[in-house]
């Protein structure tokens, strides 16, 4: 499993394990297809020059994420979205921190305070000083709510404008100042013009496109008609949990909610 407390953050050596990223996808030996983690990359060392960061570890062992500038030979590249939905609980841990620590790095060069170049991370924790202002970076982490609603026997499922023939449930970003459930009834209300009651939280993922963190909440359907917001969801309706569309696979959060509520309603309701 991974272990991210550890005492201090080692350079890369010979033992360690790296996961290899290019342009924000992810590298797989070219003998081995898109399979990540079913076979150890070991023939790969990073030069003082490769960009590594260093994630915890993983079963005792350090683990590097090195993001590269050009195409190793042999290996091939998959997007993210691709291997990390089919990986186990764990394995998508270990890939969504990776991802997002290579984020991090790659989105901190500079100090965003006075401009200086950051040259090196703290050797104990992610952050970044900058040596000129002692402005600290660390890995952004963007706060998102996710909710499944009920009506009956009914959920309600909306497709927006970047899931393209999938159904979702209703989510979005975490304005600041706000809590967690004013962000749930604000998002439901702005998106499809319903007031909702009863809202539980269930779980959270974090989900590194680029680095949100997904709160995942269950609600019931107050009032309301659904109105879709025009450029953001393109339709959105009730759907009897026995006749469900092509919804997201169980490996996202928002996956989990919906056959999860499926299941609650079928044994309660
Ligand atoms: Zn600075």
């Amino acid at each position: 499993m991974l272990q991210i407390g550890v005492n201090s953050h080692p350079i890369p050596h010979p033992e360690a394990i790296f996961l290899l990223m290019y342009k924000g996808n992810v590298l797989t030996l070219e003998s081995h297809g898109s399979l990540l983690f079913k076979h150890q990359i070991t023939d790969f060392q990073p030069t003082p020059e490769t960009q590594s960061i260093y994630c915890g570890q993983w079963y005792g062992k350090d683990v590097f994420v090195c993001r590269l500038s050009k195409m190793p030979k042999g290996f091939i590249d998959t997007p993210l979205r691709d291997i990390l939905l089919a990986q186990d609980h764990e394995h998508y841990a270990l890939l969504s921190r990776a991802r997002q620590l290579a984020t991090w790095d790659a989105d901190h060069q500079f100090c965003s305070r006075c401009g200086h170049p950051l040259a090196n991370k703290h050797d104990r924790e992610h952050t970044k000083i900058c040596s000129n202002c002692h402005h600290r970076s660390y890995p952004r982490i963007s706060p998102c709510i996710i909710v499944s609603i009920r009506k009956g026997k009914q959920l309600l499922l909306a497709r927006g404008t970047t899931t393209q023939t999938r159904f979702s449930n209703i989510a979005g970003f975490v304005e600041a100042g706000e809590t967690l459930e004013q962000a749930v009834e604000r998002e439901v209300y702005e998106e499809v013009g319903l007031k909702i009651k009863n809202i539980r939280y269930y779980s959270s993922q974090p989900w590194s496109f680029p680095h949100q963190l997904m709160a995942g909440f269950f609600a019931e359907y107050e009032s309301g008609e659904i109105t879709p917001a025009p450029g953001e969801i393109i339709e959105a309706d009730w759907y009897d949990i026995h006749c469900l569309p092509e919804v997201s696979p169980k490996a996202s959060i928002s996956g989990q909610l919906i056959y999860q509520h499926a299941d609650y309603i079928k044994e309660n309701l």
